[in-house]
């Protein structure tokens, strides 16, 4: 077998055609080395999957570098496009949704079962693949892939969840049907925090139903979806269904602008998810953005104390708090702050930091160093504010290399301090005491954000009426991350969501197809 540095995947050095042609060979080879033998091309440029083809980004167009978090080595380089790349991806799609949506969903939903297949047969590799390029464990990175996968199987069941439905003589002779069709091309716009899942919650879906797509990963981590489309491309999806347009804002602006895109789904932070939602509203299209969290979890002074502890500080440090479901405030009601504060403080310094690749470690580096940045300073700034630093991973044992931080446990947070607001993004959990549910209930509501929410309690009636009066769409009774399965939507509430209509899930179906009602007489 050729070795990889004669023959990269995906990147100018192989002519379009040929990592078509490559399919397996290239695939093969991919599994055989590690990915950042693959990936480490530093002169190379990522290249967009445009009506079945690779195409190079244009000749000086802007490029970014792709590198590894964990030891800061070069992975490749990703193009910045814009609206000449977003235009040629939407001619395709475009040109191919009359004869996709004449596909019957049974024969879509089986090129879904052999993209799928494909998936099930390299999740290892694109688990290593994300934790190359975005920092996360590799146990993590494998859950992300799995749930991704998940998103797969439940549009392969698009055959039973698009049916309309219809009633006989609503007047007499008269019957009337409501069926779903597809509407055309749709796009989606992806965050840096789960590269390789993150685009599974829409593609999918937007496909099994007859729609053709056109898929922006974060120009921060590019790397997952060049393997995914890769895999997407040997399902034998037809040419223009499934295209992949790599860039920054001026490529999500020529998205919300283009007139022949029908629908955006977008996830990432709130104000660039409201800027994206008033955008492609404007200009016509169905939006879902899906923003920012800062998520509470309450502790009630009767929840199980380990399994409490154990629960928040996954939540808080897990992925390296990169999580829009990450806990990042925990209200302590009445006599749990001091166990909480000791457990919790026990909970922060048992985490090993390192790279995720390595089997020991528990937690991964900060994806970039300019988040990394972002996040010191915002320990900077609850120390200036008066809260109390238990834990500061600014100190912790860290490697030399690599955009890394420790866990940091701040105690003593008000609601006015800028960490208790703002979400961070980053290993910092902030403990604040509060002396019953009624003020973690009304602290919560005037939060701006409202994501994701967790109590923890032995309690019926405090979790029923936590369930019932929170402000969040995903809440959890003793459980630290609210993650909704692939069967079930995902989305939050108030500022973290703009839109209706939430991810995957029955909602997908709704999201992706017009409901046409159809009444007709025959003599
Ligand atoms: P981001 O908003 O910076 O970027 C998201 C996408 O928008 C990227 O593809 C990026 O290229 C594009 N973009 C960035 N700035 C833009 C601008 N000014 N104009 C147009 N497009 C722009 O988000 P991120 O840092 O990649 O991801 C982290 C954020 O995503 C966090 O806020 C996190 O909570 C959120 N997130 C939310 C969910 C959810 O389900 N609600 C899930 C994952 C991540």
């Amino acid at each position: 077998m050729a070795s990889l540095a004669s023959t990269p995947v995906w990147t100018d050095r192989v002519p379009a055609a040929a990592v078509i042609r490559l399919g397996r060979v290239a695939l093969a080879a991919v599994a055989t080395y590690a990915p950042d033998e693959v990936l480490s091309m530093p002169a190379d440029i990522l290249r967009n999957f445009i009506g079945g083809e690779w195409v190079a980004a244009a000749a000086g167009a802007a490029t970014r570098e792709v590198r590894n978090p964990a030891t800061e080595q070069l992975l490749g380089h990703v193009p910045l496009g814009g609206e000449r790349e977003v235009a040629a991806a939407v001619a395709a799609a475009r040109a191919a949704f009359p004869a996709w949506r004449q596909v019957p969903p049974v024969e879509r939903a089986r090129y879904l079962f052999a993209f799928k297949r494909l998936l099930d047969e390299h999740a290892e590799q694109l688990a290593e693949v994300v934790t190359r390029e975005h920092g996360k464990t590799l146990a993590e990175a494998r859950g992300s892939v799995q749930r991704g996968i998940e998103c797969v199987e439940v549009a392969c069941g698009a055959p039973s969840l698009m049916m309309g439905y219809a009633l006989e003589d609503v007047a007499r002779g008269i019957d009337c049907e409501a069926v779903r069709q597809p509407l055309g091309v749709f796009a989606c716009i992806a965050p840096f925090n789960f590269p390789a899942m993150v685009p599974l919650w829409f593609f999918p879906f937007a496909v099994a139903c007859g729609n053709t797509f056109v898929c922006k990963p974060s120009e921060q981590v590019p790397l997952s979806q060049q393997l995914i489309f890769e895999l997407a491309a040997q399902a034998g999806f037809p040419a223009g269904v499934l295209n992949l347009v790599h860039g920054g804002r001026e490529t999500v602006e020529a998205i919300c602008a283009h007139p022949e895109i029908r629908g955006v789904s977008f996830v990432g932070s709130s104000p660039v998810a409201e800027l994206v939602y008033r955008a492609a509203a404007m200009h016509g299209k169905r939006v879902q953005a899906l923003g920012g969290a800062k998520n509470f979890m309450v502790v009630m002074p009767d929840a199980d104390r380990p399994k409490t502890v154990a629960a928040l500080a996954g939540s808080a440090f897990g992925c390296a708090g990169e999580r829009c479901l990450a806990g990042s405030v925990v209200l302590a009601v009445g006599g749990s702050h001091e166990w909480l504060r000791t457990g919790l403080r026990e909970a922060a310094q048992a985490v090993v930091v390192g790279d995720g690749t390595a089997p020991d470690v528990t937690m991964g580096p900060l994806v970039s160093k300019a988040h990394l940045e972002r996040v010191r300073d915002y320990v900077e700034r609850g120390v200036a504010e008066g809260a109390e630093l238990l834990v500061d991973g600014r100190a912790a044992q860290l490697p030399a290399r690599g955009w890394f931080l420790g866990p940091c446990l701040f105690d003593r947070v008000t609601r006015e301090m800028v960490v208790a607001r703002e979400e961070i993004f980053g290993p910092v959990l902030c403990l604040a005491s509060v002396p019953d549910l009624d003020a973690a209930l009304a602290w919560i509501a005037t939060h701006p954000l409202a994501n994701a929410s967790s109590i923890f309690t032995d309690s019926g009636s405090a979790a029923r009426r936590f369930k019932y009066e929170v402000e969040a769409s995903m809440a959890a009774v003793n459980i630290g991350v609210p993650a909704p399965m692939s069967f079930f939507g995902f989305g939050g509430a108030k500022g973290s969501f703009f839109g209706d209509l939430k991810a995957h899930g029955r909602e997908a179906f709704d999201f992706y197809t017009d409901r046409k009602v159809l009444i007709s007489r025959w003599t």
